[in-house]
């Protein structure tokens, strides 16, 4: 999508701090890190948000779910522990109109899982 901060990085068109990738998504480190480790979790797919999932997207949902262990495993975080969260909607504090998981971790993380 042509405005989509995070389509742009998927495309390589803008920089990021790149993780993890594979044919159906990207890991990369969030620009504003919240917590020691704070990496977002995107399909390459852009989807708006939660609320604009398909049933074509099924296999898409439980491909990012499953790769989230190995990805905690890049981050150092698999044995200490981590948060991972999606904001949904305005009352969800989405700010970035493209489906993503944030995971937190690399220190104890306290109270709910607000990042701004
Ligand atoms: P949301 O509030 O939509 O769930 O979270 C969006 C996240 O994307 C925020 O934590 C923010 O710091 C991060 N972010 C926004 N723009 C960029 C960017 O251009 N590059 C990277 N790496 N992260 C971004
Ligand atoms: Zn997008």
């Amino acid at each position: 999508m042509e405005d989509c901060i995070f389509c742009k990085i998927v495309a390589k068109q803008i920089p990021a701090d790149i993780k993890f990738e594979d044919n159906e998504i990207l890991v990369f480190k969030d620009i504003a890190p919240k917590a020691k480790i704070h990496w977002l979790v995107v399909p390459k797919k852009h989807i708006p948000s939660l609320q604009a999932l398909t049933s074509e997207d099924s296999k898409l949902a439980g491909h990012l779910i499953m790769n989230i262990p190995t990805i905690a495993f890049k981050a150092g975080v698999n044995e200490t522990g981590y948060k991972v969260f999606m904001n949904t909607g305005p009352h969800g504090e989405q700010v970035v109109p493209h489906i993503h998981m944030h995971l937190m971790g690399g220190e104890p993380l306290h109270g709910p899982t607000r990042v701004s």
